[in-house]
């Protein structure tokens, strides 16, 4: 089969089949062999990796990843492209590919199937409409993990990228960061699809921490703290805190705290970084657990 990385072969694909892209499902496939070879390099595929490919459209990245992996699974929604990936991926006796949907499929059944449970590799060009919900879908579930590497819409690469302080930090940066080390690694413009979407692209690849850089005893309050901190990015993390009715925290425990931690009362939470999150939870949790003892 003729490598999809070259546009007119695409065309060609597209044109056999009658294929008609989907809005819904995000297709915007990839034409440029250059950025392609990036999202490979990026993800250091080596022989013995096995690769997750989320929305291999007509098989362009696929090609790509059965030629440098061991083995590769490709979990495509729309039934009209399983007859095409028929066709473009017929030469390659390591590719498997599924008709799922990649919300409801069973990710650590696959890696223990396909790769002995073994930290897996997840390639994508995914599909923009739910790119936070798959990304933190992997990182908070307990499918064995070596690294994400994938395109997004660029405004989210960075936000996943984005440091204390920056228009770009907020939660999501913090809970990307949390489990894993983002790294943008190219910039891509619309041209390189088609069609081509109204927003520009990045590769980011997320490589997965081995160990959490921060230790809590309560990881989920910790995140209750720092979604309700950038829901009113503009207030200070006394209001925003205590205006969160899932928080028992008062304005004036979180202005304590903060004072103790040597930060100032009235900091919001762009200014804090994921370690002093961190300590802000496991402080504000040790004096809500001393606070109910008392009342008892
Ligand atoms: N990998 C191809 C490429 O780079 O040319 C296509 C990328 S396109 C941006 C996203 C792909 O994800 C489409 O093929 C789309 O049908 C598929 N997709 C969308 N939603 C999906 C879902 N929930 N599960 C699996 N695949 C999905």
């Amino acid at each position: 089969m003729a490598n999809l990385g070259v546009p007119k072969n695409t065309i060609a694909v597209i044109q056999k089949y009658g294929f008609l892209f989907q809005k819904k499902y995000g297709q915007n496939f990839l034409i440029d062999s250059h950025v392609l070879e990036k999202i490979i390099a990026a993800a250091r595929i080596t022989k013995e990796d096995f690769v997750l490919e989320i929305g291999p459209g007509i098989g362009t990245m696929t090609q790509y990843l059965a030629e440098r992996a061991r083995a590769v699974t490709a979990v495509e929604i729309d039934k009209n492209l399983i007859p095409i990936l028929g066709e473009t991926l017929a030469e390659y006796d390591n590719v498997t590919v599924l008709n799922e949907d990649i919300l409801k499929i069973d990710i650590m059944e696959l890696a223990g199937r396909y790769n002995e449970g073994r930290p897996i590799k997840v390639v994508a060009n995914l599909p923009y409409y739910i790119t936070t919900p798959i990304i933190m879908g992997l990182l908070e579930s307990r499918v064995p993990l070596d690294s994400i590497t994938v395109m997004v819409q660029k405004e989210v690469a960075q936000r996943m990228q984005g440091k204390p302080g920056t228009e770009e930090y907020g939660a999501l940066s913090l809970a990307v960061q949390y489990y894993a080390e983002p790294e943008i690694v190219a910039n891509v413009p619309p041209n390189c699809f088609i069609p081509r979407p109204n927003v520009g692209s990045a590769v980011i690849r997320l490589t997965k921490h081995k160990e959490a850089p921060v230790r809590v005893a309560d990881a989920e309050l910790m995140f209750r703290i720092i979604r309700a901190s950038f829901n009113q990015r503009r207030k200070t993390l006394q209001n925003s805190i205590n205006n969160a009715p899932e928080l028992p925290f008062s304005k004036e425990q979180v202005a304590r705290t903060l004072e103790a931690m040597g930060l100032p009362p009235l900091a919001r939470g762009e200014a804090l970084s994921l370690e002093e999150f961190a300590g802000l939870s496991e402080r504000l949790c040790l004096e809500a657990t001393s606070e109910s003892v008392k009342g008892t």
